[in-house]
């Protein structure tokens, strides 16, 4: 949560661990209240949990994510092309609610090249893992132009950004989650 909110003091309000920190104890408790529900229902519960729960831009932008896997998906995704083809529709609807694409140095330069890698043939896990910490990385050197650090112009180069971060983390442990589920 710390090093949100320092990157978010760097180029925004740094309230963005904060967001994430009260978005993702909503999350929880709205999984508490939908587990026994189909996957596409969860997602949309889920969504809206954080669309509810969290004042800033980064909210509606990750549940619109996930309202949107849960519009897109028929049941639980098995597959790479399955979770593939989810996360490019939950990508338009971030793009289309936040008006923004790739290289305005937003969450969307992580969840666009995870989508990349993860239709890229033969990818193993870490390595997907690592072409989100490369495209985190780059968004350091990107100018912003959506979003609060829009503000700050060709001042925002030199810091990474928060959604960027958090989009990594994210990305980092389902990653995670995936390793073990294959190991055990
Ligand atoms: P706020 O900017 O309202 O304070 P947060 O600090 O929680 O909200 O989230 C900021 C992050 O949200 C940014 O770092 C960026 O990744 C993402 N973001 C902001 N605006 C947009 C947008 N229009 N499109 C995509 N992502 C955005
Ligand atoms: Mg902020």
């Amino acid at each position: 949560m710390q090093l949100l909110t320092q990157l978010d003091q760097a180029i925004g309000d740094g309230d963005h661990g904060l967001n994430m920190a009260r978005g993702f104890a909503a999350l929880r408790r709205a999984y508490d209240e939908n587990r026994n529900d189909d996957f596409p229902g969860l997602c949309k519960s889920l969504g809206m949990a954080l669309v509810m729960n969290v004042g800033g831009a980064s909210g509606p932008l990750f549940g619109s994510l996930l309202v949107e896997f849960g519009r897109t998906a028929t049941g639980m995704p098995r597959t790479r092309p399955e979770v593939s083809s989810l996360l490019a529709a939950g990508i338009e609807a971030v793009k289309r609610r936040g008006k923004s694409d790739i290289g305005a140095k937003t969450m969307l330069d992580v969840l666009v090249p995870v989508r990349d890698a993860l239709s890229a043939e033969g990818l193993s896990i870490g390595e997907i893992r690592g072409h989100a910490a490369d495209a985190l990385a780059r968004t350091r050197d990107m100018v912003a132009t959506k979003g609060r650090s829009a503000f700050l112009g060709q001042r925002s180069v030199g810091h990474l950004d928060p959604g960027a971060q958090s989009s990594f983390l994210l990305v980092s442990a389902v990653c995670d989650a995936v390793e073990q589920h294959h190991a055990g």
